[in-house]
């Protein structure tokens, strides 16, 4: 009784599984999602080594998109989770220094992109962490998956969803065990976007750590900065975010995607045993405000006349 009506046969099985896969892309949001949408994707989640930056603070993503991880003795901060599929590397990374998944505590984010906080939902049922985000991001984790009207929507595959998230104020402190975390609204690439600020020590020595969200005028087809009317602050945002920069104290600059600070040479450099040690590069956040500054500016003028 159990069995007798599904006995497999091949045109049975066939169907069975094209229903299966078409289920599975609208599960995951994929069906009408360009093929295009992650290209760089096994690029990104080429597999990394993780690594101490300095003092409590570790590199624990894949080689092409940041997630750091905080250590404290009563629970870690994890910021950043990468690819879906990148979730089995970042807690591998994790163990990998001596800690284990189970201790996060905190889950934060830089913007809610796939390649940021596709594996936000995932490392948050592993570890029982609490979500915090800025409004915009909350919104997006815990309800859409994707933020409406900003600019790369129509573009993008949506988050997993998270049950909850905590909604944070610009420059709110988080803190967990001796881990003081800062938030601060660096929104234009998305209108949530978050950068965090942070010190860790080593034998006494603390230095000053930014962890940059995106600042790239990037945007699906069609969207203007200059002048759209689902997102009218876009430009006025990306200019408080470069203000932060050009301000934050900055001995290390972290970005989410590490080729935005060039952390990948800056690590060769310090491996050779360069000194004094390249991670730490006070000027970084400035220049990176210089470099995104000019792109905006460029897009800016090539949206005239369009
Ligand atoms: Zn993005």
């Amino acid at each position: 009784m159990r069995t007798r009506n599904h006995l497999p046969n091949p045109a049975r099985a066939l169907a069975l599984a094209t229903f299966l896969i078409a289920l599975a892309a609208l599960a995951s949001g994929q069906s009408g999602a360009p093929a295009s949408s992650c290209d760089n994707c096994p690029e990104w989640n080429r597999p990394q080594q993780p690594f101490r930056v300095y003092g409590n603070t570790y590199y624990v993503g894949p080689h092409g998109l940041t997630s750091i991880l905080l250590t404290s003795q009563a629970g870690h901060v994890l910021i950043d989770g990468a690819l879906p599929e990148s979730v089995p590397q970042v807690v591998a990374n994790i163990r990998a220094l001596g800690f284990r998944v189970e201790d996060v505590k905190l889950i934060v984010n830089s913007h809610v992109h796939f390649d940021h906080g596709g594996g936000i939902a995932e490392l948050q049922r592993l570890s029982g962490a609490r979500v915090a985000a800025s409004p915009w991001s909350a919104e997006v984790l815990t309800k859409t998956g994707v933020g409406k009207g900003h600019p790369q929507f129509g573009g993008l595959v949506p988050l997993a969803l998270v049950p909850r998230a905590d909604t944070l104020r610009d420059g709110q402190t988080l803190r967990v065990g001796d881990i003081k975390l800062t938030a601060h609204f660096t929104p234009g690439h998305t209108p949530g976007g978050t950068s965090w600020t942070w010190k860790s020590c080593e034998g006494g020595r603390c230095l000053s750590l930014v962890y940059s969200d995106s600042m790239t005028p990037v945007s699906a087809e069609g969207f203007r900065f200059s002048d759209s009317r689902e997102y009218p602050d876009a430009v006025r945002d990306f200019e408080k975010s470069f203000a932060f920069l050009r301000a934050a104290p900055c001995d290390i600059l972290l970005t989410s995607h590490p080729d935005a600070s060039g952390l990948w040479q800056r690590l060769e450099g310090r491996q050779r045993g360069d000194r004094p040690d390249p991670v730490v590069a006070p000027n970084a956040c400035k220049e990176l405000a210089g470099r995104a500054a000019e792109q905006v500016r460029r897009r800016l003028e090539s949206e005239k006349g369009r």
